[in-house]
């Protein structure tokens, strides 16, 4: 950076400017080779029927330790992901690792297991990878059925070309897969969507589900979304379940699943299976 003689503040500025960029090129950098090194893992938290119990299924988060030891969340990691283009590759390993595990889990088990992995897609990977071929090739390559499989995306997935995410969504669906509309209520929610797509579950967003029994608005919302899943025929699950009480309540008012700390906290591949052959006995 060269130094400017007519103002400091430009100077200031540029510096700041470099600095920022140094550090998203230093965290691009490490995250280019976290996704090649044991840096980046899975864990996984388990998904309840609120009924019974049981665990129906687990969802696949990113975790990220870097040089210095820290433990990154995707919250931190997959903008930057998105905006280097290196969701891609990150996407491809996260897809892979999720259908190993379940490969694990059903060899551990001696037959294929009763649950199901959930695995994120940002609505970037959604336009620069090939997702259906992306997602059959890793369920051949470890031997593992399309119907353990759910796809999770987000309304703003959806948003910026709903004609193309609507052919993947498709593919998916016609393959065997589960799909999930993710954290609903939160983005540009066009109901027209919900209709026209394959979606088999409706995740409700931490945001309305946590703060219900205090909050009438959040609560009228929480019912709102389960009456219309339950008119377009779709399994809904509610986000951030902490307590035991608004677990309860959530069955009450007809919801199917619940995820959330009361249930278990994201764990690590061998730890998630014990939980499932434990509580599942
Ligand atoms: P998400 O898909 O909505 O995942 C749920 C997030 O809520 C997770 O945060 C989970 O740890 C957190 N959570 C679950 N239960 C509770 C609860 O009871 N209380 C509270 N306070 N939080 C709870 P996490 O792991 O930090 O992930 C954040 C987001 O990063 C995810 O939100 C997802 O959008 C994204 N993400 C994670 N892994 C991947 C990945 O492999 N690929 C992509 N594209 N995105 C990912
Ligand atoms: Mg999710
Ligand atoms: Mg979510
Ligand atoms: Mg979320």
């Amino acid at each position: 950076l060269k130094r400017s003689k007519q103002s400091g503040r430009t100077e200031t500025y540029h510096a700041r400017a470099f600095d920022v960029a140094r550090k998203q090129f230093g965290m691009e950098t490490g995250l280019r080779r976290a996704i090649e090194s044991e840096a980046l893992t899975l864990h996984f938290q388990p998904i309840c029927d609120l009924a019974t119990g049981r665990i129906v299924s687990f969802e696949a988060l990113a975790r990220w330790t870097d040089e210095q030891g820290v433990c990154l969340s995707p919250d931190a990691f997959i903008p930057v992901a998105e905006e280097s283009g290196l969701i891609v590759p990150l996407g491809r390993w996260a897809m892979d690792e999720a259908v190993r595990t379940l490969a694990a889990w059903n060899d551990a088990a001696g037959k294929p297991c009763d649950v199901r992995i959930a695995v994120n897609l940002s609505a970037i990977q959604l336009q620069r990878d090939q997702i259906p071929s992306m997602v059959r090739a890793a369920l051949d390559r470890h031997g593992v059925s399309s119907n353990q499989l759910t796809l999770e995306l987000t309304e703003s997935a959806i948003g910026t070309d709903p004609d193309h995410v609507a052919r993947i969504m498709t593919a998916l669906k016609d393959m065997g897969a589960t799909l999930a509309m993710d954290d609903f209520g939160t983005g540009y929610s066009n109901l027209a969507h919900l209709q026209r797509l394959p979606i088999d579950l409706l995740k409700i967003d931490r945001s309305f589900v946590s703060g219900m029994l205090a909050d009438r608005d959040k609560l009228a919302i929480v019912r709102a979304i389960l009456s219309l899943a339950s008119a377009l025929g779709m399994t809904t699950i509610a986000e951030g379940v902490e307590a035991l009480d608004l677990a309860q309540r959530l069955a009450a008012l007809g919801c199917t699943q619940g995820q959330g700390f009361l249930f278990g906290r994201p764990l690590d591949r061998d730890r998630a299976y014990r939980l499932m052959a434990e509580r599942n006995a």
